[in-house]
């Protein structure tokens, strides 16, 4: 087990998207009693506070619990941030306030700088899901079960182009993989964890970014 893993699985990093293939590395973990941190009153306004002054236009979502131990509590609903986002749901305003910092501050200078043209669409693979980390039997519940996580796949430009993880990431273009790993690191700094495609087989096509139990970056 390569010690990034092992410190992955000591850290109980949430997980993403099934869309991967299934790898032996990460064996099941027992689930834990479902438990997600109820925010403040005063935190979720402080919250709101911020997102107003970054600009966005938000909802604020009821608390919500659902079978299974997931939960969306202090969620919003990003309406706008700037630049169009695909499905994006429930979001914890946390979650929700480092995403619109990480767009407004990091992704468009970093197209400016890398690609010379700006992002006109972020694509995301959404971010809540009630489901285990890696969707694998008997492991604990993904920060994506508390609308605490979200899964970056893709960026369309002003000049047309549409850049993806799965096939930039690696890809032939060199700006293009500077792009996407300049973005992922400026996410790193920003969400309590960051992992890539260089993190694991299950993340071969996404960014994923969450606020839980940090920081870990990948
Ligand atoms: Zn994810």
């Amino acid at each position: 087990m390569r010690w990034g893993v092992a410190l992955a699985a000591l850290l109980c990093l949430n997980a993403c998207i099934p869309h991967g293939p299934t790898s032996p590395r990460r064996p099941p973990r027992a689930a834990p009693p479902p438990v997600a941190a109820r925010p403040t009153p005063q935190d979720v306004l402080a919250c709101h506070v911020d997102l107003a002054r970054l600009g966005v236009q938000f909802r604020v979502l009821p608390d919500q619990n659902f079978a299974g131990g997931c939960s969306a509590l202090g969620a919003v609903q990003l309406v706008d941030i700037g630049v169009p986002v695909t499905n994006l749901r429930a979001m914890t305003c946390p979650l929700a306030r480092q995403f619109a910092r990480w767009a407004q501050e990091a992704v468009q200078p970093a197209a400016d700088q890398w690609l010379g043209t700006r992002v006109v669409r972020i694509e995301t693979f959404g971010t809540y899901s009630c489901r285990t980390v890696d969707s694998q039997p008997g492991a604990r519940l993904s920060e994506h079960a508390h609308a605490n996580a979200v899964d970056v796949s893709g960026f369309v430009l002003g000049d047309g182009r549409h850049i993806t993880v799965l096939q930039g990431w690696n890809g032939e273009d060199e700006r293009v993989r500077r792009f996407l790993r300049v973005v992922h690191q400026a996410g790193c700094r920003r969400f309590n964890i960051g992992l890539s495609p260089d993190s694991d087989s299950y993340h071969y096509n996404h960014m994923h970014f969450d606020m839980g139990r940090g920081p870990y970056c990948h």
